[in-house]
């Protein structure tokens, strides 16, 4: 480096320097001898080229109390280069102390010994680019303060946003929850419009004061007599103008100011009726007001039920009822109802009299049984008994006779009732009629006891006249008298018949006042049997009567009994068969029962008939039994001797096909 700035004169150099833009100086001793300095320096310095020769400390005195001329020694004396940037210095230019700021280098200039011997000062004014970039740090200072601000914000903002998302995520939940519960509602809504819908009760919603019909089923539509299209949507009063000037209209109105419901039970109404205008119905209603969750009346929701048929069925039962009574009270019937499972006994006034109550008195059964006289009680009992056990067929049916318990007066009634049972053929209830007949049992025993008495004086003469006959046909007999023998044969014949009646006659009153008397043995029913077969048959040429039987039955019962039963039996069938001919009679033996059967091929006996043939005198009336003579008491009588032997007689039966009489007796007595 001092080989080529040898080559240049120093004059030379420091003109070059002179050109620089760069302001430079030289300092030649430590004490600071300024040896050179350009114009750009002089500039800095603010002094004229005078200063050239001067210590710097004098030249530009402003800088003693800063620390550049001390800088500038210790690099004199260290040899060793001070560079600074944008350092303040403080000179006085124009007389005006001014701040300005420099790049500068203090560059020692070395000899071979490593001494200084110059320093090189150079400087660049960068008080612009200072404050320019004062300007920017500020910028940055505020730039970073605004970020720190933004930052703060920001985090603010983050954890606001972070509220936000937790009150989002809360909204969203409460949204969900809202939705499920809408989901819910909306589901709820279509489940109770499908109830209402479903629903086998009319059904309808009013909304508001003007009662706008918002909702109505197919059932309250059909009671309306109305379409949907009529009322859906319209006030009430408007869709349904039948309804003016009766009392719904105004009841409604009630019920949405008062906020009070209301039932109606059988309420008389009038609705339209697409065919007749307007009809007549009964309805159960019930109309309860829709409140708001403060209370206040919204809505009404109308329940309707039609119940006109089942009015008009119980009215026409009352009505029914009523004839009933009246009948009942114009027979002068005793009404009673016995619950066997309270044991409670209920009759009506008639039988309360009959039974010396007072109509508020309670009847009860021990009371009622009291009553009856003491002979009768054991057989009214048993016939309770019997009417209540399910395998009877709960029928009762026995006339007894009661003792009025105050004035004595003795009265026969007729009982008759059925009972009914429950589904384990328990017995619920026995109820019927009781019937006063003691007027008619009066005249029956009237007539018994003419009947009794006329028999009684026949039988002596016409056993005279039978044994008259008998001595005629012995002696025509003897004296071959022919046609006196056959005359007084068929006169025997006919005094039989009327000795048979007779006697039926007298069984009949016999049997009224229990004077019945049974003679039981052993003996062979298949013999007995024979024995009227054949005797039927000698008097009744034109029927084939059969019976098979060879084996023997062992029976034990009265035999002039049970020889009448089965004669009227055989008798009966021939009587009743004048176009059949074959008459068969069967045995048929169990261990418990022996029974008798006749079987005819002739007119047979209508239903209706049937339960009524072993009734005291009861004669079918017809055109078939019209010519048939008879008193009707021959089945009476066959029942009456079968049931005194524990046995029971029965009949099958249809018209035109012939029928079959039983009776059966037990086989071990
Ligand atoms: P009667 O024969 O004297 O009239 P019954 O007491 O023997 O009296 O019979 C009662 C009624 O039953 C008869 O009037 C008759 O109408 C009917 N009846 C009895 N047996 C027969 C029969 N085998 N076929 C058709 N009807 C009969």
């Amino acid at each position: 480096m001092l080989n080529s700035f040898s080559r240049l004169t120093n004059e030379q150099l420091l003109e070059i320097l002179s050109f620089s833009a760069e302001a430079a100086a030289i300092y030649i001793s430590e004490d600071l001898e300024i040896q050179y300095a350009n114009d750009a320096m002089l500039r800095i310095w603010g002094r004229e080229k005078t200063v050239i020769g001067k210590a710097l400390e004098h030249a530009v005195s402003e800088i003693k109390h800063q620390r550049f001329a001390a800088l500038l020694q210790h690099v004199w004396r260290t040899g060793k280069i001070y560079e600074a940037k944008e350092a303040p210095v403080s000179i006085q230019v124009d007389g005006e102390v001014r701040t300005s700021y420099f790049d500068f280098r203090y560059l020692p200039i070395l000899d071979e010994n490593g001494q200084t011997y110059c320093i090189l000062h150079t400087a660049r004014e960068v008080t612009e680019l200072h404050f320019q970039q004062k300007t920017i740090e500020e910028g940055e200072q505020r730039e970073f303060i605004l970020i720190k601000q933004l930052a703060a914000i920001n985090e603010e903002l983050g954890a606001a946003n972070e509220d936000l998302e937790t009150i989002n995520e809360e909204l969203s939940a409460s949204n969900e929850e809202l939705n499920n519960l809408n989901n819910l509602l909306s589901e709820s809504q279509a489940q109770l419009k499908e109830i209402i819908e479903q629903a086998p009760i009319g059904i309808c919603v009013f909304r508001g004061k003007e009662m706008l019909i918002e909702v109505v089923n197919d059932v309250i539509l059909k009671i309306w007599g109305r379409t949907r299209e009529e009322v859906e949507g319209k006030p009430h009063f408007i869709a349904r103008p039948e309804l003016k000037d009766q009392i719904v209209l105004k009841w409604l109105d009630q019920v949405y100011e008062t906020g009070v419901g209301r039932n109606n039970e059988e309420l008389r109404i009038l609705l339209h009726s697409p065919e007749e205008g307007l009809r007549e119905a009964y309805v159960n209603s019930i109309y309860q007001p829709i409140k708001n969750t403060k209370g206040e009346t919204t809505g009404i929701i109308v329940i309707l039920q039609e119940i006109t048929e089942q009015v008009k069925t119980k009215r026409e039962h009352h009505l029914i009822q009523d004839m009933l009574n009246r009948a009942i009270e114009a027979a002068e019937l005793g009404t009673f109802d016995f619950n066997p499972a309270t044991g409670k006994f209920t009759g009506n006034d008639q039988l309360k009299s009959w039974f010396g109550l007072n109509p508020d008195d309670q009847v009860d059964l021990s009371l009622a049984t009291a009553t009856i006289d003491k002979q009768d009680r054991p057989r009214v009992e048993k016939a309770i008994r019997q009417a209540l056990d399910y395998e009877s067929g709960g029928n009762y049916e026995i006339d007894y006779t009661i003792i009025h318990p105050e004035n004595g007066s003795v009265r026969t009634v007729r009982a008759k009732g059925k009972a009914s049972f429950d589904e384990n053929r328990r017995p619920i209830r026995l109820n019927g009629t009781v019937q006063d007949i003691t007027e008619r049992k009066r005249d029956e025993q009237r007539k018994n006891d003419f009947i009794g008495i006329v028999s009684h004086e026949l039988k002596t003469p016409l056993t005279s006249v039978k044994a008259f006959l008998q001595l005629i046909h012995q002696r025509a007999e003897k004296e071959g008298k022919q046609f006196y023998h056959q005359i007084s044969e068929k006169a025997l014949v006919q005094t039989g018949k009327m000795h048979s009646l007779i006697n039926g006659f007298l069984d009949v009153t016999r049997f009224d006042s229990g004077k019945i008397h049974l003679h039981k043995e052993w003996f062979n029913l298949t013999e007995l049997i024979d024995e009227e077969v054949e005797a039927h048959k000698m008097h009744s040429p034109h029927h084939q009567i059969i019976f098979e039987n060879t084996v023997a039955i062992p029976l034990y019962a009265d035999r002039e009994k049970i020889s009448q039963v089965i004669s009227n039996l055989i008798g009966n069938a021939v009587k009743y068969s004048p176009n059949g001919n074959r008459i068969e009679i069967s045995c048929h033996h169990t261990d418990d029962t022996i029974t008798t059967s006749v079987r005819d091929n002739g007119i047979g006996i209508n239903e209706r008939d049937l339960d009524k043939l072993f009734e005291r005198f009861y004669r079918v009336t017809g055109a078939d039994t019209k010519f048939i003579s008879g008193f009707g008491i021959g089945l009476y009588l066959s029942s009456e001797l079968i049931k005194s032997h524990h046995g029971k007689i029965w009949v099958e039966s249809e018209p035109g096909q012939g029928s079959i009489f039983y009776f059966s007796l037990p086989a071990n007595p």
